[in-house]
C-alpha cells in the first residue's frame, strides 16, 4: 500500500454528520429514473406510459451507443413520463406492483472472470444496466466499452460531506466487493483501490486489496485528484473510475443475474433530525427518504448528491442513478444588519477574517450568500485550495473571454469539479460552474 499525501484542499467543519445507524425504509409506491441527471447521454425511450415493466426491463438506451441500457429499478406500470425543456426526458416513473418480477440476465462465475472473457463481461454489464457506473476521465462521461483504460480507480469513500461510509455500505459485503475488483481486473490489469488514512474500516478489512492510503482534506480522495498526483503520462488521462457502492451493484448483477436495486443513502445536514444511513432502492422518492426528518418550520433546501457537488432537489422528485446523499439545510435568505461588523464566531468560512477560524465546533450552514457577485479581486484563495494546482481565477477569465485554448493550457481538463474554488471565493463568483460548463461545451464540440 502506497501512502499519498494531498496537500491542498479544505476541511469544511459543518454540522449534521450522519451517524453509522442504518434504517430500512418501507417499499415505496413509485420509483423513477431521471435521464436528465445523467451527464452527456442522449436517451431514446423504449417504453411508453401504461407499459408493464419488470425490475431490469429496458426503459431507455443511449442513442450514442444503443448497447448502453438503462433499466427499470422497479416492477409495475409506467405511470408517467415527464419531459423537460426541448422535450428532453426528465423522469420516467414506475408505479410498483405489490409483487415485483425480475428480468433475468446472464451470470458470470469467478472462474469465467479472465481477460479472455472480456467481451462477454462487457456485454453482460451493458445488458444488465450497470455499465453506466463506470465513468471515464477527463469528462466523467460513461466509459467507452471499446476502449482499454490505462487505470481503473475504485473510490471506497467520499470526502464530500456526507456520503455513506464504507463501514455501513460494505457491512457483510466484503466478498462481493472483492468479486467486483476481480471483474474490473478482467477489464484492465491496473485496478487501483484507495481509501483515506482515517478510514479505519477500509485499512483493517480491505488492507490486502488497497493500493493507496490517501491523507488530506476534501477533495483529496476524488479519483481525479489521485490521477493528477500519480499520472506518469498524458495517455493515463483517459482512465476510468467507479465508486465503491456502485461496484457492489456491478458484482451483484454478475453473481445473481438480477438487476441490483439496493441503495444505501446518507441523510444529514443541520435541518435534519434523522442523521443516519438509510437502506432504500435506486430511484426512490425523495419524500420517502426525508419523511419526518425536517426540523422546524424553516424552509429547508434539499441537496442531493453532496454539499459541494450536489444539486437542489424537490420533495416530489426521486433519487438519481448516481446519488447516495441527501442533505437538509436552511434556505435562509435573511439579511444581517451590520453583519460585516460581527466577529463571525459561528460562520463557516474559509476566510481568516472571521473568528470561526478558531472555532473547532462544527457549524451550521445555510444557503445565505451574504452578498452578491463582485469582480475578482485576485486574492488567490481559489488557487490556494485547488488540489490539482490550477489557477481557477485565470481559467474562468479565459473562458469568459472565449479563449478556450488558453483555458485548456491552464489545465481546464484537470478540474475535478469539486466546487471548492466557488466556496472560498470572497467575490461570490461561480467559478466551478463556469469551468464545468466550459468542459461540457468543449466535450460536445469534440464529439
Ligand atoms: S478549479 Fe475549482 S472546481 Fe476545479 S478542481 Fe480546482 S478548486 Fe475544484
Ligand atoms: S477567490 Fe475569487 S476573488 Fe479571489 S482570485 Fe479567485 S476568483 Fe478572484
Amino acid at each position: 500500500m502506497i501512502s499519498l499525501n494531498i496537500k491542498k484542499g479544505f476541511k469544511l467543519n459543518i454540522d449534521g454528520k450522519p451517524s453509522l445507524e442504518l434504517k430500512k425504509t418501507s417499499k415505496p409506491l413509485e420509483v423513477a429514473v431521471l435521464p436528465s441527471n445523467i451527464p452527456y447521454i442522449k436517451p431514446r425511450l423504449q417504453v411508453q406510459t401504461g407499459d408493464k415493466v419488470k425490475i431490469g426491463t429496458i426503459l431507455f438506451e443511449d442513442k450514442r451507443n444503443p448497447e448502453i441500457k438503462f433499466l427499470s429499478p422497479g416492477g409495475g406500470k409506467i405511470s408517467q413520463i415527464i419531459f423537460g425543456e426541448k422535450r428532453a426526458v426528465s423522469e420516467i416513473i414506475v408505479a410498483l406492483d405489490e409483487k415485483e418480477e425480475y428480468e433475468i440476465f446472464e451470470t458470470i462465475t469467478e472462474n469465467d472472470l479472465s481477460s479472455s472473457n472480456k467481451e462477454k463481461i462487457i456485454r453482460a454489464l451493458m445488458e444488465g444496466g450497470v455499465w453506466s457506473f463506470l465513468r471515464e476521465f477527463p469528462f466523467r462521461d460513461i466509459a467507452r466499452p471499446n476502449f482499454e483504460p490505462p487505470i481503473i480507480f475504485v473510490n471506497i469513500e467520499n470526502f464530500d460531506p456526507y456520503h455513506p461510509t464504507p463501514e455501513v455500505y460494505l457491512k457483510n459485503k466484503k466478498d462481493l466487493f472483492i468479486y467486483g475488483i476481480k471483474i474490473l481486473k478482467a477489464l484492465c490489469p491496473n485496478v487501483y483501490v484507495y481509501a483515506s488514512n482515517l478510514c479505519s474500516y477500509a485499512l483493517e478489512e480491505l488492507e490486502e486489496i488497497l493500493t493507496y492510503k490517501v491523507s488530506g482534506v476534501y477533495p483529496a480522495n476524488d479519483p481525479g485528484v489521485i490521477l493528477y498526483q500519480i499520472r506518469k503520462s498524458s495517455s493515463q488521462n483517459k482512465s476510468w473510475y467507479i465508486k465503491g457502492q456502485d461496484l457492489l451493484l456491478v458484482a451483484e448483477l454478475l453473481k445473481t443475474g438480477k438487476y441490483p436495486i439496493e441503495r444505501i443513502v446518507s441523510i444529514g445536514g443541520s435541518l435534519s433530525s434523522e442523521r443516519k444511513h438509510i437502506e432504500t432502492r435506486l430511484g426512490s422518492p425523495i419524500e420517502d427518504i426525508i419523511a419526518g426528518a425536517i426540523i422546524g418550520e424553516t424552509p429547508a433546501r434539499i441537496i442531493v448528491g453532496g454539499i459541494f457537488k450536489g444539486y437542489k432537489s424537490a420533495a416530489n422528485s426521486f433519487l438519481g442513478l448516481y446519488e447516495t446523499s441527501v442533505m437538509l439545510v436552511s434556505e435562509s435568505r435573511e439579511k444581517e444588519l451590520f453583519g460585516f461588523l460581527r466577529p463571525g464566531f459561528n460562520k463557516p468560512s474559509y476566510s481568516r477574517t472571521f473568528l470561526s477560524y478558531f472555532n473547532k465546533v462544527s457549524q451550521k450552514v445555510d444557503c445565505n450568500l451574504h452578498g452578491e457577485e463582485r469582480a475578482c479581486i485576485s486574492c488567490g484563495a481559489c488557487a490556494s485550495v485547488c488540489a490539482v494546482d490550477m489557477l481557477p481565477q485565470f481559467v474562468f477569465k479565459c473562458i469568459l473571454a472565449d479563449e478556450i485554448e488558453e483555458a485548456l493550457s491552464y489545465g481546464l481538463l484537470d478540474c475535478v469539479e469539486c466546487g471548492l474554488c466557488t466556496y472560498v471565493c470572497p467575490s461570490k463568483i461561480e467559478i466551478s460552474e463556469i469551468l464545468k460548463k466550459a468542459k461540457e461545451l468543449y466535450y460536445k464540440e469534440q464529439t
